[in-house]
């Protein structure tokens, strides 16, 4: 997407009033031929605060700073995709419930008469009506509900909606069972995809009530990409081992270490960061956690964001328990909001702005599907 000329002359453009060198070395080798200047070590942040401060201003809020005057900053983004082997279970497009695999045969009749089909290579037998495995509702109810109730609708109301749409009548508790069952089951899918883009990433954390007890839920997102790497439901009582748990996730998901990590005072943080990427040799990950740009980050993203997890866990008071509730919020964080929701400041979703390629054209019904395959193909990730 950005070719060689862009970078060459965005990297002009940022010389001149900061020393802009958030670049990894791999990154700058493809335009480097010359007429790019050398990357200036990153010691000179320190006797510079002021070029520092802009560009981390214009990193969180994506505008110029003022002081800048009309110089655009803009985010040069690694363009790999990082392709899994998940990718692989993309490719699965036959007729096999269980597998997507399209080596099947007929296998006679079950006791009512139905035709049964058998799949060769994951050995299953189904018929071939429009349930997912082990499952008697059709895909399109499920998924239906999947996408009714992570839009922010409750059991009920999701409950209610499936009557008048498809005539089915479901009690709430199977509908919270679907919900688990496949969130969970995308949840495990999409971890095998790692992002590759992002250079500043922006920690988090926020009250939420689970049965009417205090939680926190802490989350670390991708600037550029709106990408949630990781987040994580614990009690109350914000300790080191949870900063320490939530950036290790984060790091899994991520191919290579961020330039920055913006977040707010807390302890916590400082602990997590330095476990997770601390390093003798540059470039170094560096960690933001003053009190200006607390300030930057919570009116702009980061707090949209809480916004919108607030939103959702409004009607979620029947949470039944804090397992299905870390579940559910996982769900909804790292698939709907990742995979199947188009984000408003990047005009995709977040998982297209990583280059992640998986084909998703019926939101839930397709994620529901490449995860069963995914489970059922065995295949390593
Ligand atoms: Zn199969």
């Amino acid at each position: 997407m950005h070719s060689g000329n862009e970078s060459v002359e965005f990297v002009r453009n940022h010389r001149q009033y900061g020393q802009y060198s958030s670049f990894h070395q791999s990154e700058l080798s493809d335009f480097n031929a010359g007429t790019v200047e050398k990357r200036l070590p990153s010691d000179e942040y320190r006797h510079s605060q002021r070029p520092f401060r802009y560009v981390v201003y214009t990193l969180i809020c994506s505008q110029p700073h003022p002081d800048i005057g009309d110089n655009e900053m803009k985010l040069v983004s690694t363009q790999s995709s990082i392709a899994t082997e998940a990718n692989i279970v993309c490719q699965r497009n036959g007729k096999c419930k269980w597998c997507g695999s399209d080596k099947v045969v007929k296998a006679g009749k079950d006791s009512k008469g139905q035709q049964l089909f058998k799949c060769k290579e994951c050995k299953h037998r189904f018929i071939d009506n429009d349930a997912p495995p082990r499952m008697r509702t059709p895909s399109k109810v499920i998924a239906t509900a999947m996408e009714l109730w992570m839009d922010g609708l409750s059991n009920r109301k999701v409950r209610r909606n499936l009557k008048k749409l498809f005539g089915t009548v479901r009690n709430q508790d199977s509908i919270h069972d679907w919900l688990v069952k496949y969130s969970k089951m995308s949840v495990d899918f999409v971890k095998c995809f790692q992002t590759h883009t992002s250079e500043v990433r922006h920690a988090d954390e926020t009250a939420i009530k689970v049965k009417g007890v205090d939680h926190w839920y802490w989350f670390v997102m991708e600037h550029d990409t709106r990408f949630i790497l990781s987040s994580h439901l614990t009690e109350w009582g914000r300790k080191d081992k949870h900063a320490v748990q939530l950036f290790r996730d984060a790091k899994r998901m991520a191919s290579y270490s961020p330039k920055y990590i913006v977040t707010d005072k807390l302890a916590a943080y400082r602990a997590g960061v330095n476990r997770n990427f601390y390093s003798n040799t540059k470039p170094r990950t560096e960690h933001i956690n003053r009190i200006g740009f607390v300030k930057l980050t919570n009116n702009n993203m980061i707090e949209r964001s809480n916004g919108v997890i607030k939103d959702r866990l409004k009607p979620m008071r029947g949470l039944k328990n804090i397992q299905s509730a870390r579940i559910l919020l996982d769900g909804f964080n790292l698939v709907h909001r990742n995979f199947l929701t188009v984000h408003s400041a990047i005009n995709t979703t977040p998982a297209k702005a990583c280059h992640i390629d998986l084909p998703i054209e019926d939101g839930w019904a397709d994620m529901m599907k490449w995860a069963t395959y995914w489970q059922n193909a065995k295949k390593p990730c």
